[in-house]
């Protein structure tokens, strides 16, 4: 299978200035068990700020906010394990997981009072391999 340079028909996901080919990362996974690890319970209890359960206070602006389709995200399998890649800044800086794949199964277990979902932890390689550079 190849890709587009500029991934038109892929599906991507955008996270501030980091952006990724979820298609790329579904693919090295299920051709190399070493792309990522499979945690069988992720923990995603701090999600549900980044996600629209509750209306902004008024003047305030989410810096960040995942748009989910709402009525879609009840009809996910939430035993499908969402993608996720722990994130490392040019400086070498720890910046935290973040979810790339996988974010209407989030809102439908936080709807659902659950707060861990089977998650895809990608190595370094892979997420490297699924970047695709933002170019402003
Ligand atoms: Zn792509």
């Amino acid at each position: 299978m190849t890709h587009s340079p500029m991934h038109e028909d892929c599906q991507t996901f955008r996270f501030g200035t980091w952006q990724w080919c979820v298609d790329t990362a579904e693919e090295l996974i299920r051709d190399d068990p070493s792309a990522a690890t499979l945690v069988a319970e992720g923990d995603i209890s701090g999600l549900g700020k980044l996600l629209p359960f509750h209306p902004d206070p008024p003047g305030v602006v989410p810096l960040i906010r995942v748009h989910v389709d709402i009525d879609y995200a009840m009809t996910t399998d939430l035993s499908k394990p969402i993608i996720a890649a722990r994130l490392v800044s040019e400086a070498g800086e720890d910046c935290g997981v973040v979810v790339v794949d996988g974010w209407h199964r989030v809102f439908r277990a936080l709807w659902e009072g659950r707060v861990h979902l089977p998650t895809y932890l990608l190595s370094n390689e892979t997420e490297r391999a699924c970047r695709i550079p933002i170019f402003i």
